[in-house]
């Protein structure tokens, strides 16, 4: 019989957010593969289970992706963990969960902490709808093409970063984001959790020096401002935004018809 997947969430920085079943099943399992072993060995030790651990980081996951697959083939029960959170959420986790289910591999999320959702219930904006861009791209020309994105996105956004990039990044939002409202969610869980609220340039002051893990979350800028950003771009940038973002052709004649108001075979006819 072949072995079963488990992608297991840890604690963000409290040690008692973990879920009663994840540490059974880290218990119960054969092997856990661990985005850093010293990290996870802590967990281990704190909660008195000893259990073989694989390193499984970003640099190594598609190499080690075999060595796992092989391991549940012949049977082993496997626990993926990340050093914090929820594996496959800007940790390692996508590809090894990519490739069991093409091997026919049964993958069972146990949920638990995620720093984003964490930051986003408590930031007092719309959690009805949200994008979660993540880590926001180095390379300078795919990095604007995300703020541009950012700059007219309607619903809540929510962005990763690491403390010594906060600066430059909140320099990149300046000006581009008006009077909607952000919060810088700092060290959830921790000692010294906070939520700093305020405009952009608000955040800005408040944020000198500031150390820990940081999440961003944007309020959703009103429909309208996208409707006018996107209808002065003449046919042809209305329809790069789309591309950009990596929607196929149907798809954005759909989105810029319903922008314009008006139907789909008007803008195909423009386009031949
Ligand atoms: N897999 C994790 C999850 O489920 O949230 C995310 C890992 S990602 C490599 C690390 C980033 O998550 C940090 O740079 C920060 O933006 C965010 N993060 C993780 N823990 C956090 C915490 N306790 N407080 C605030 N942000 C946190």
């Amino acid at each position: 019989m072949i072995g079963k997947l488990y992608l297991v969430a840890t604690p963000i920085g409290n040690l008692e957010d973990i879920t009663l079943r994840a540490l059974r099943i880290l218990k119960e399992v054969d092997l856990i593969a661990a985005e850093d072993t010293r990290q996870t060995l802590k967990l281990l030790n704190h909660y008195d289970i000893k259990k073989p651990l694989i390193s499984n980081h970003r640099h190594n996951e598609e190499n080690r992706e075999d060595i796992l697959i092989e391991k549940l083939k012949e049977g082993k029960n496997v626990a993926v963990v990340s050093d914090a959170g929820t594996p496959g959420i800007s940790d390692p986790g996508e590809v090894i969960a990519k490739k069991a289910i093409e091997e026919g591999i049964e993958v069972i999320p146990i949920p638990g902490a995620c720093a984003a959702i964490s930051a986003l219930i408590a930031s007092g904006l719309d959690t009805k709808e949200f994008v979660f861009y993540g880590f926001l791209p180095l390379n300078k020309k795919l990095r604007k093409e995300k703020l541009e994105e950012i700059e007219v996105e309607t619903k809540t956004a929510i962005i990763y970063e690491a403390p010594h990039k906060l600066k430059e990044t909140l320099k990149d939002f300046s000006g581009i984001l008006g009077n909607r409202e952000v919060v810088l969610a700092r060290e959830i869980t921790k000692i010294h959790e906070e939520f700093i609220r305020g405009s952009i340039e608000e955040i800005i002051q408040k944020s000198e020096n500031l150390k820990g893990e940081i999440i961003l979350l944007i309020e959703g800028t009103k429909k309208e401002k996208k409707e006018n950003f996107l209808n002065n771009l003449d046919l042809k940038d209305h329809y790069n935004f789309y591309e950009k973002q990596g929607l196929e052709k149907k798809e954005i004649i759909k989105k810029i018809a319903k922008d314009r108001g008006v139907s789909k075979n008007e803008i195909y006819k423009q386009f031949i």
